[in-house]
């Protein structure tokens, strides 16, 4: 079955906690509402790195973002992502696990967020039910975006377990 690598935007992408934004960011502004405008930082690089680990490891990539399909308009393509699957998630009580749970399936995973520390029981309760799979949940730390470490975890997950 196809690998699945689960993307979150603000965090590991857009690295908000950063009192100095990484080498390599890029700061875009974007409109969210007609007078607002929220400034975000991209690291263009991480397109190319994310395409290329979904490439080497069969997976496929997918938002799980509160961007929710605004990532495919305003984040993928300042990055050099091609439109990618979102998966929603409306359930209040269980933060995205049940979206993610159900898009995964059986499906060995990588999950990049730096929320994970939220609803700690749905956490739990997530990651016993996938105890038998590839199951990587990559904590991010928004000061910091995703860097090398993040992405050789990733690899390392999908190569050394079924
Ligand atoms: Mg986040």
């Amino acid at each position: 079955m196809r690998p699945l690598v689960v993307i979150d935007v603000d965090g590991p992408l857009n690295p908000w906690a950063a009192k100095t934004k990484p080498a390599n960011y890029r700061p875009f502004d974007i409109k969210v509402g007609w007078w607002r405008k929220l400034r975000i930082w991209l690291d263009p690089d991480h397109g190319d790195q994310l395409r290329r680990l979904a490439e080497e490891t069969g997976a496929e990539l997918a938002w799980a973002t509160s961007w929710s399909h605004r990532a495919n308009t305003e984040i993928g393509p300042r990055i050099n992502l091609p439109q990618l699957r979102v998966i929603e998630f409306h359930d209040e009580h269980g933060w995205k696990y049940p979206a993610v749970a159900r898009y995964a399936y059986e499906r060995p995973l990588v999950w990049f967020d730096d929320d994970f520390g939220l609803h700690r029981d749905r956490n739990r309760e997530f990651v016993h039910k996938r105890q038998h799979l590839t199951t990587a949940l990559v904590h991010v730390d928004p000061a910091t975006g995703i860097t090398a470490q993040h992405l050789s975890e990733a690899r390392k997950a999908f190569s050394s377990n079924p």
